[in-house]
Formats: C-alpha cells, structure tokens, sequence
C-alpha cells in the first residue's frame, strides 16, 4: 500500500485509496479527482492519514520507506515542473498543507515558498527576472515557516515589517522595494536566530520534513483537540500532507489569489461568490490583512465598492474559473470551496471542497438542486446536518423592535445574538460559564480563540472578510458573526472599545444581527422563527422517507404546542413531576411527602387531583388525539422537600405543624443516593395513592376529553421498573382505578400499560416484564447512568477528560454508547418483542434528539423516538436519514 500518492502532471490517479478521504484526506482526495477530470492542479504528492497516525505512535519519527516514497515524488513534481528542489539556478518551491478527513481548523494549516534559501532566491530573481517578487517570497516564507514549523511569535515579524515601512514613510506593503525586502529578510534571520538559538535552516529537505513534521504534530495540538471533541472527530484519524509545486498569485498585476464557492454559503443563492487579491498571495486573502475585492461584478455593484471585481479586471481568467465552477459542482453534485490562484494570466486550482454553509444557505441548496435535477430527494435529506436545523429553529431580532445602530459590518454569519461584550476568548468561556450570555468582540480571531467562540452567542471582529477566520468558524458553529466592522477599536489594556462613536466596555450588552452586519446598543427583541419555505420541503421529503415516528417530551401545553407545529406526532414522555414544582401546588406536593399517614397524605393528594385532571386535559386537548404517553411520578423525592427556612416556616402555617418537626421529617427523608433511592415505582409500591390519584387524573381527563374523532388513548407509563412484579402491581392498580373512573363517568377510553426500560436489569428481564408491558420507553438518561455507573448529576467534573482523552467519543449522556448501553436497547427489544409480537417501542432518554443515537434507533427497528420540541425537526431529518442509510 502506498505511502504516498502523486497527483497532476502525467501522475496515475487509478488507485481508489488516492480518492479516499480517510486514506489521503479531504484536500488530497480532491487534488487528485481535480487533476484527473483534467482541470489546471500543480502537480504535488499527498502522504496518507496513516503515516501520522505511525509518525505520532512511533516517536515522531519517519519510516525509510516514507523517505524514499517522498523522493521519489518529488522527482513526479520536478520532472512536471522542469525545475529541481533546492536548485541555485531555477528552483522548484512548493507549498506544504495539512489535510484530515474533514477540514479541520486548529492544525497547521499553510507553508508557501518553501525551498527559498540564500542562494536559490538568487536563482529564484534571475530565473522570473523579478528580483522584489523572490524577495517578497523568501520573507513571506521565513515569517510563515518560522511561524508555523518554529513555533516562534509571529507578532516579531509582523513588528519588524511595520518598523521597515515606518522607517521608510510607506503605507502598504507593496511599497517595498527588492532592496527594502532584502534587508528585511536579513532582519527576519536575525529574529529566527536569536529567538530559536539557530539560524534559519538552509536545508531545503531538512526545510521539507520540518514541515511534514509539523504538519503530523499539529493534528495533536491542543486547538486540534479542542476542535475535535466539539466536532466529535476521533483522534484516530490523523491528517495528510500535501506538497504541491508553488504557483505565484504574487507575479505581478496579472497575477491574483482568491477563495471562491459555486454558490453563496450565506443565503443558499445560486450566484458565484467570493473574494480575491491582486498580486498576492493566499495568505493575504484570509488572514485580512488587505482587503479583499469581489468576484463577480453584480457583487461589487450591490456592495457599492470601488475596486473592480475579477470579473471586470480579469475577464478571461474569470471566464475559466467559472466554467470550473460548473464542471466541479457537476462532478461533486454540491456547492464548492474553491481556492485558486492566477499566475500571470493563467488559472491554478489549489483546493476544491463541499463548502460550509448555514443552515439556511444548506436548505436552500437541497431543495434547488433538487429543481436543477441535480441530486434526487433522498441525496437532498442526506445533505443536511439535522444539528444545523438548530440555527433555524431560534429567535431572530424582531424587524419592529426600537435599535440604536452603532455599527456595521459585514454580515459574516447568520441569526440574531445579544449578550455582554468580552474582549478575550478565556473571559468569554468563564463568563458563560457563570451562566451569562456574551459576545466576543476581537479584532480578528484566531484558532486559539476557538474555545471562546464556542463559548460566545456571538461573534464580533473588527477585521477580515467574510472568509476569515471568525467568519467560516462561526458559520460551521451556528453563531451569528459580524466581521470586518472597521468602526470597532478596542484597548485591550483599559478593556474599553469603541464602537462608531460609542465608548463601551467589557460587560456591557450589546447585539449583533449577523444577517445584516448589524451591531446594536443593548439588548433588542427577537421574533420566533418561520418554519415555511425550504424547511417545510425538506421536511416533507423527511416525512415521506422515515420509517419511525417522532414524538417530543413535553408537559406544558405551551411546549406541546411548539413541538407540534415542529411536526412532533404524540408525546413520548410526560414528566408528571414537573407539574408539581408549579407554586401553587407545591406546598400540596410537600404536604404529601411529608405525611405521616395515610390520611394525612390523602388529603393532600385530594387537592392535587383537580389540578392534575386540569393538566392532563390541557395536554390532551392540545394533542387532539395524538398519542401521549405520560408516566406516573418519578425522581427521588428530596426534589420537592423544603429547604430554606422561609419555605419551612410556610409549609408549618398550611399544615398546621411546627417547623422542627417538619425539619425532622425532611430529615428523616434523606437520602445517600437519591438516584437510586425511593424513587420510580418504588413510590408507586410503597404510596400506591399516589399513583392512584394520578391515574385517576389521566382517566377522568381522558373521558372528558376523548370524542369519537379524536379519541384520547393514554399510555400510562411506570418508571424505573427492575422487576416483572412491581409492574403486575402498578399496573393492576391502574387497571382498577380506570375501572372506577369508567364506572363513575360513564363513559370509556382505550388506554395501555407499558413501562420505561431505563436499569440493567429490567433490560435483561425485559422479556417476562413485557408480559405486562403494552410497550417500552429505553430512558437512556438513567440506563447510561445506571449501565456506566456514572451519575448524571456528577459526570460533567471528569466526562470531558474522558471524552478528551478517547475513552468515550462523546459524551454518553448525549450520544448514545452504542457499544455498551446500546446492547442493553437492543436485546431489550429483542426479548421484549419475543413475548410480545407487537409491543410498542420507543425511546424518551436526551438520545432521543440526537442524530447519531437515532441512527442507532433505526438499527434496532424501534417505533418512534421522542426528542424536546425544539428537536423535534432535527430528530425527523435524523431518523429520515437513518432510514435511507439502512436501505429504507
Ligand atoms: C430517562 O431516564 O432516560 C428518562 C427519560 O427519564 P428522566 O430523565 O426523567 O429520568
Ligand atoms: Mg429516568
């Protein structure tokens, strides 16, 4: 198998490993697809993901057989190019970059240039006969290579830069001369020198590995990692390397750089998009430092900007890009990221990806390519990451609301946000820690500022386009971004900034509306969103092609309410107990556990029973004949004791009973593990008039709710069974008092029995319980706790380390740990349905709303999931998905 794989030039790209992203990684995969359907690739080499993974498990050392296949190569890339690496005369210099599976920031990314030493920029000036632009370039790759491969601050080079066009009265760079840029390389080795102990490696091979070598290391960086974890990437994976022949935006006013997408990633539109750079090179593009020009005309004009687009300035090179544009998007059959170069007149393609997109721009492009007949329905509904229906689904700024505008700037990422200003990505976490909303305001970001983007409702920076950093980062997140809004300065030092001609500070609130660049004094109002348009037909096309339903966990009406209009199909879990935290009944509630007899607690219980008929009734109502599984009360009672001596002192004056006795009496309640103390049924078999009232609740509601059209049928659901017998009890109770209440109203439902598999033991002894179960709700909530032995309540202090250290991908409590939980799901439902032919199955645990542990769901062939209403959407997308992976 091959270590490395050449591309371009008269390179075979018959291999399939060379077309494999996990093989030889998003950008090599592509390189080489690019370069065999013909379009203008440099020719390069890419070393697979595998020798990072052996480079990081071996001593970070390289194979002889690496180093002979990376000879080899690259004499593919000098007999392509007709110039020799290291060569004093004509030199050959390349470009090493990182590539993973998925594009990934946090790694290293870029090193240009690379081969310039003392003696071949010489040969690099005479053989372009361009002395500045082979000066221009060996400082550029001092500055990037002692970056990026030395690890050395990048705020030295930047420093002496500004000195060199200070000293001499210049403004931009381009002002320097060959001569200035000569002098500057020198200055550019002497900080090499004197902050690395060495002078600046002359080698160019020993240039070449030190980049592989940083390349490796970076994917086990702590932004990679970082990274990773938020974006459930296994370390395992590693990067490639890619070593491609420079091409050279930087040649001159026939030269250029740019990113480009086939298609606008903001908004969805059909229109090419993007931005370049005359004479420049890519860095320039992305990192903000000059700003970038439009691409096509129609863009300029809209944004009213003066410099031409490359469309009016170079027609011809714009006319090949866009007939690239088309070719790929028809190879790939999606939008593409697009990174390209013009050299001297000449188009280069350097990279192609499917480009990331907001939520709303990827909708878009699903259902218009279905229109174009590009892709059918189903590649549709695969296209869409149902997580990114999320930034769809919240608030955005209410157009009518008063807003003082104090800025703008461009509108890097979509949705609406208000929260404090934070000057740093360490505050942003810490504040949103402690629970506050902020936004992180930056003159530009980094990936070292991942974290705090994360952390942040939104995202501010006073530089870059709508390709940098900030921007595409907070794109791929869901944060609403405005970058490049030119009127924010900040002083870190005092932490004050200034926005137009606002003097603020760090803590104060303000917001941004990323859709328009928009940024706004104070908090503004926010509006629902519409869920029409895009939306409505993907998720038809969802609807048609998923196999299993999607209820929501919900209790208020309200929530049945938005979880319908979400498409949501029944309630899958109604946690009776939330009911009871409502001020008016809690001290009805507390009267009840307090009791210390059986009357004392049934007048209790009498007083809860019309507001629990009430409840139901609402709920009922609202699901108009929709399926609603409601479960009898569960959580450990300590939940609803009294705890402050305010709360004490009233429950004493309603009940007519001192406070020290009451303490007493909560005392005695207490519990070492209420987790796994009196709780679930557990109540329901030692307070049986507790279940009693609720089930007497649900009947009468259903009798007063149910009509012939939309007859209610309850399924009353006991929780926290571990055993067939508890059940049979629970459940001939329920079975009586239903009697009872036919027998007083006079009139009669249909209604089920069914439990919630949710320990060990009752998925092992699943199949005897289902012989009095009408169905099974998995809440993986208490099986992953109770199947890992970790605690719900106390697994954040160690899960991220575990998580961070591989031990679990994800965190359980959120995805599902198929390995382990999952076989409790699975021969659960295996011995459930050996029973029970058609027992019902469903899962009501957090799992329920997410994508990955659907996906499990449909594996197992269970009925329905139930997710929380605003994952109602995400949960239907999700399981469509599942179902057209398994072949539904
Ligand atoms: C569960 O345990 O998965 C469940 C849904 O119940 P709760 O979260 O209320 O314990
Ligand atoms: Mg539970």
């Amino acid at each position: 198998m091959n270590t490395v794989y050449t591309f371009g030039g008269n390179a075979p790209h018959d291999d399939p490993r060379q077309k494999d992203k996990t093989v030889t990684g998003g950008k090599g995969a592509n390189l080489a697809d690019m370069a065999s359907i013909g379009l203008p690739v440099p020719p390069g080499f890419t070393i697979t993901t595998e020798e990072c993974t052996r480079y990081l498990t071996h001593g970070e050392s390289f194979s002889d057989e690496l180093r002979a296949a990376v000879a080899q190569a690259l004499g593919h890339v000098e007999q392509t190019v007709g110039k020799r690496f290291g060569d004093a005369a004509d030199p050959l210099l390349v470009s090493v970059r990182s590539g993973a599976r998925v594009s990934m920031p946090g790694m290293m990314d870029t090193v240009l240039n690379l081969g310039l030493n003392d003696e071949t920029v010489q040969g690099l000036a005479s053989a372009s006969g361009d002395e500045r632009f082979a000066w221009d370039s060996y400082r550029r790759f001092i500055q990037m290579y002692g970056d990026v491969v030395l690890g050395l601050d990048h705020g030295l080079f930047e420093e002496a830069l500004e000195i060199a066009k200070e000293d001499r009265g210049y403004f931009a760079d381009t002002e320097l001369s060959a001569g200035d840029l000569k002098e500057l390389v020198g200055e550019y080795k002497t900080i090499v020198a004197a902050e690395r102990g060495e002078p600046f490696p002359q080698d160019v091979n020993e240039q070449l590995w030190g980049a592989i070598a940083a390349v490796f290391d970076s994917w086990d960086s702590e932004r990679a990692k970082v990274y990773r974890r938020l974006n459930a990437i296994s370390a395992e994976w590693g990067t490639a390397v890619n070593v491609q022949a420079m091409v050279f935006g930087n040649m001159g006013d026939s030269s250029a750089t740019g990113v480009a997408f086939t298609r606008d990633p903001s908004t969805g539109e059909r229109a090419y998009y993007g931005e370049w750079l005359i004479n420049a090179q890519g860095e320039d593009v992305v990192a903000g430092i000059r700003t970038p020009q439009y691409l096509t005309k129609a863009a300029r004009e809209n944004a009213g900007a003066e410099k031409p687009s490359m469309e009016e300035a170079m027609p011809e090179a714009y006319a090949q890009l866009a007939r690239v544009f088309d070719l790929l998007e028809d190879h790939y059959k999606d939008m593409q990221d697009i990174e390209f170069t013009v050299q001297q007149g000449t188009l280069w393609m350097l990279q192609t990806r499917s480009g990331k997109r907001t939520a709303k721009a990827a909708l878009k492009m699903a259902v218009d390519m279905v229109g174009e007949g590009l892709i059918n329905e189903q590649t549709a509904i695969l296209r869409v990451d149902p997580m990114a229906l999320d930034q769809l689904l919240h608030p955005t700024l209410n157009p009518d609301a008063p807003r003082e505008e104090l800025g703008t700037g461009l509108p890097a990422s979509p949705g609406a946000a208000s929260g404090k200003i934070v000057l740093d990505a360490d505050t942003a976490e810490l504040w949103s820690n402690r629970e506050e909303d902020v936004i992180l305001v930056r003159v530009e970001t980094s990936p070292e500022d991942i974290h705090g983007m994360h952390a942040a409702r939104g995202i501010l920076t006073a530089r870059g386009g709508m390709t940098s950093h900030a921007a595409v980062v907070a794109r791929g997140m869901g944060r609403p971004c405005v970058s490049g809004a030119s009127g924010v300065s900040i002083d870190l030092a005092s932490r004050r900034l200034r926005i137009g001609a606002r003097e603020l500070k760090e803590g104060d609130v303000i917001t941004l509306d990323g859709a328009t660049g928009q940024i706004m004094a104070g908090r503004v109002p926010t509006i629902e969103p519409e869920l029409a348009g895009d939306f409505g037909v993907l998720m038809e096309w969802a609807d048609k092609h998923r196999r299993m339903g999607v209820r929501t966990n919900a209790e208020t009406p309200a929530d049945c309410k938005t979880a319908r209009g979400f498409g949501a199909e029944g309630i899958g879990l109604c946690r009776t107990e939330h009911m009871f935290f409502d001020a008016s009944r809690i001290s009805a509630v507390r009267a009840m556990i307090l009791a210390e007899d059986e009357t004392a607690r049934q007048s209790a219980l009498d007083r809860l029973l019309p507001e629990q008929r009430s409840d139901f009734a609402d709920i009922f109502r609202t699901m108009a004949g929709l399926p609603c599984t409601i479960r009898l009360l569960d959580p450990p009672l300590h939940e609803f004791l009294p705890t402050r001596d305010e709360e004490f002192a009233e429950l004493s004056d309603s009940l007519g009973l001192g406070v020290d006795h009451l303490k007493r009496r909560a005392n005695e309640l207490h519990e070492f593990n209420p987790m796994l103390g009196h709780r679930g049924c557990r109540l329901g078999i030692t307070f049986p008039e507790i279940y009693a009232m609720q089930a007497r609740a649900i009947f009468e509601a259903a009798c007063e709710v149910s009509t012939s059209d939309e007859p209610v049928v309850p399924e009353v659901m006991i929780p926290l069974v571990a055993t067939q017998k508890e059940l049979a009890i629970l459940r001939a109770l329920v079975d009586r008092v239903a009697e009872e209440v036919f027998a007083d109203t006079g009139s009669r439902v249909d209604y089920l029995v069914g439990t919630m598999i949710e320990l060990p033991r009752a998925a092992l002894m699943a199949g005897e319980i289902a012989e009095e179960a009408r169905f099974f709700s998995f809440g993986t909530n208490d099986l992953t706790q109770t199947a890992l032995g970790v605690s719900r309540d106390d697994a954040a202090r160690f899960l991220g380390a575990y998580v961070d250290k591989g031990i679990y991908a994800r965190d359980p409590f959120v995805s599902l740990d198929v390995d382990g939980v999952g076989q409790l799901v699975e021969l659960a439902a295996e011995r459930g349905r050996a029973t029970r032919g058609d027992i019902k199955l469903g899962i009501c645990g957090e799992h329920g709303g997410d994508p990955e542990s659907i996906a499990f769901c449909e594996k197992v062939g269970l009925d329905y999931v139930s997710a929380s209403p605003y994952r109602v959407p995400i949960a239907r997308l999700a399981a469509a998905q599942a179902a057209l992976r398994s072949g539904g």
